[in-house]
């Protein structure tokens, strides 16, 4: 049987529910702090103590949540299709809920990597904090194993290139169904990949403040809450 593609690309929305602040909402939890000032490689230079706390507080609530109903379904999909996810998310709630194939665009909370080395020397932070009791933390001095340059978050900062983009876009190409949950497409080069599927391709945006594209053929818009849509969703694909 030939398996339809779906590309499934989600956005901080879909871990709302699971009690991850998103970025840009009114509650989001970042607006209490100046994007500058923390996601940049300039802030990793001269304020390095503040950046690596930040990103260890994002680490340690993640081990305080759950993959919500929205992860979950969306496992249900491969029973019947090739699922991919490109998920703009730092967090692991689809590895979580049992996605197989999930492409991280900006990054891993888990994981460090070499400043001289970014893609190369990558490491789970739990691996290198072997019998220690906060496993999820970074400290601030932490050296690269295997070349002993300072570690930073595998994170890309703004302002830094997508290293996942191009990736992101094959998968995009090949996909039958798009689904695109909880972004406010305003962080590119994210924002773009949907300008990529086929204009025959079936498309599905589900988020709460979803508005209607003129630029993007086949569009359904679900203007729900993702643990809400999702479910609906995954429901009728898996009965066509
Ligand atoms: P954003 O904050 O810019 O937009 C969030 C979107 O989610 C909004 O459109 C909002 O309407 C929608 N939303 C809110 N609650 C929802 C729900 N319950 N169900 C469905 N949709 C909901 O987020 P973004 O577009 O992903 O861009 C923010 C950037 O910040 C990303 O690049 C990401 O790397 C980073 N970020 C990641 C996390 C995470 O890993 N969980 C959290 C915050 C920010």
């Amino acid at each position: 049987m030939n398996r339809k593609n779906i590309v499934i690309l989600t956005g901080a929305g879909i871990s709302a529910e699971s009690g991850v602040p998103t970025f840009r909402d009114s509650d989001g939890l970042w607006c209490n702090y100046k994007v500058e000032e923390i996601c940049t490689h300039d802030a990793l230079d001269w304020n390095r103590p503040v950046v690596i706390d930040f990103y260890n507080q994002r680490r340690k609530q993640l081990d305080e949540v759950q993959p919500n109903k929205a992860h979950i379904e969306l496992t249900k999909l491969e029973t019947k299709y090739n699922v991919n996810i490109v998920t703009q998310n730092v967090d692991d709630l689809h590895e979580r809920a049992g996605s197989s194939n999930i492409l991280h665009l900006h990054g891993e909370l888990r994981k460090v990597c070499c400043t001289s080395h970014p893609d190369d020397h990558v490491f789970k932070l739990e691996t290198l904090k072997h019998g220690e009791k906060e496993t999820w933390k970074q400290g601030e001095n932490d050296k690269c194993p295997i070349c002993g340059d300072l570690l930073r978050p595998y994170i890309v900062f703004f302002n830094e290139a997508v290293p996942n983009i191009e990736p992101a876009v094959d998968l995009v190409q090949k996909a039958e169904i798009l689904i695109i949950i909880g972004t406010s497409l305003q962080v590119y080069p994210a924002a773009s990949l949907m300008y990529y599927a086929k204009s025959d391709s079936v498309k599905y945006l589900i988020d709460p403040k979803a508005e209607p594209s003129s630029r993007v053929s086949n569009l359904t818009i679900i203007k729900e809450k993702a643990t809400i849509g999702v479910p609906q969703l995954v429901d009728k694909l898996l009965k066509e």
